[in-house]
């Protein structure tokens, strides 16, 4: 009856609790048995059987449940997944599929040591990125590592933010002084309706943790002016989505001042472009290509001249690929190109997207046109 009873209850902590638990339970039981049969006075010959049985059975049990667990690994790692046709599942791939189904990852802070290997949580959350050739997992321990400023949470922050955040870049600093209206929700896509009123960074930051609760978020409510060179040299790089040439200006004296690089990007009506400024690295400073303000009238503001909904999710989302490549020094590493001296340049209008070199002017008056 005793080993009928053990059995059933064998069965059902096998169907609740998982197969490695109970056998790991099962090992507990039968060393404790034998431990009370010798202090009992010594081993009969049923007793010495049941060692012989259990001594047979549990190291099977083990052996079993190893290759299951390394079968099942290998078939995750092997099978593609919708999204990943063509993708080469490596190393790198088989090192990201968990051997189990993934359990809730937990709600954790950033490692504290931001240059430690991967967890399991975030091996099987960045999965997609891992496999990137020319990203992979030392790519997105970069990520990890930087530290990221990002001036405006308008409607190129809204896919900059999320992007970055689901990039698991370590990191962000979001600085806007503006509360969600109405008006914004047409575009700005990091928001819902029941923010309206609330400040843009307080939304945006709850946004980011409820995506990714290993990025650390640090919301700003003010503008970025051209004396914070100390707060942009906290940071690897700046990505700049405000929508006034003064804003922009500022922000761009500010990173000149502090060496660190800017990615900035702009929008109106149909078309938008994006830009890596980085005289300190070579290349001009946005006050190289655009000296002055625009006359009144000239440059109107996307609430005087209208923009089209999706047109900052398609410029955003570049900024946030430019910034991704950069951070994880995939153009460093000979892999494709980043914006540095170049700008691209998309109509929406037209679905067309083109790239144009810019140079640094010399006697600029913010980076001198060394650059
Ligand atoms: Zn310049």
């Amino acid at each position: 009856m005793a080993w009928l009873g053990l059995t059933l209850l064998a069965a059902l902590g096998w169907w609740r609790l998982g197969a490695a638990r109970v056998l790991l339970a099962l090992a507990v039981l039968w060393a404790g048995w034998v431990l009370a049969a010798l202090w009992a006075g010594g081993l009969d010959e049923r007793a010495t059987g049941r060692l012989a049985l259990g001594a047979v059975l549990l190291p099977v049990g083990a052996y079993a449940l190893l290759i299951g667990a390394l079968r099942r690994r290998a078939a995750r790692a092997a099978t593609p997944r919708p999204g990943e046709i063509g993708a080469r599942p490596g190393p790198a791939a088989r090192l990201a599929a968990p051997a189990q189904p993934p359990a809730p990852a937990p709600d954790i802070a950033p490692p504290a040591d931001p240059e430690g290997p991967l967890t399991d949580p975030e091996l099987d959350r960045y999965a997609r990125h891992i496999v990137l050739r020319e990203l992979g997992g030392a790519g997105q321990r970069r990520l990890r590592a930087a530290r990221v400023l990002v001036v405006g949470a308008g409607g190129l922050g809204a896919p900059v933010l999320s992007y970055l955040a689901a990039a698991g870049v370590g990191r962000i600093t979001v600085a806007d002084d503006d509360t969600v209206g109405l008006s914004n929700l047409q575009r700005q896509v990091i928001f819902a309706t029941a923010d309206i009123g609330r400040p843009k960074v307080r939304a945006a930051a709850d946004a980011m943790a409820r995506l990714n609760p290993h990025v650390a978020v640090t919301p700003l409510a003010r503008r970025i002016t051209a004396d914070d060179a100390a707060l942009v040299g906290a940071h690897d790089l700046v990505l700049d989505g405000t929508d006034s040439f003064a804003a922009r200006a500022a922000v761009n004296a500010a990173c000149v001042a502090a060496g660190v690089p800017l990615i900035a990007g702009s929008i109106a009506q149909w078309e938008g472009q994006v830009a890596l400024y980085d005289p300190a690295r070579g290349g001009p400073c946005m006050a190289c290509l655009f000296p002055a303000a625009p006359a009144p009238g000239l440059a109107l503001s996307c609430a005087e001249a209208g923009v089209v909904g999706a047109l900052p999710g398609v410029v955003g989302s570049m900024m946030a690929i430019e910034a991704i490549k950069h951070l994880s020094g995939i153009p460093d590493s000979g892999a494709g190109s980043g914006l540095r001296g170049r700008m691209v340049l998309f109509d929406g209008l037209w679905g067309e997207t083109r790239s144009i070199a810019t140079r640094a002017r010399p006697g600029c008056a913010v980076c001198g046109g060394t650059g």
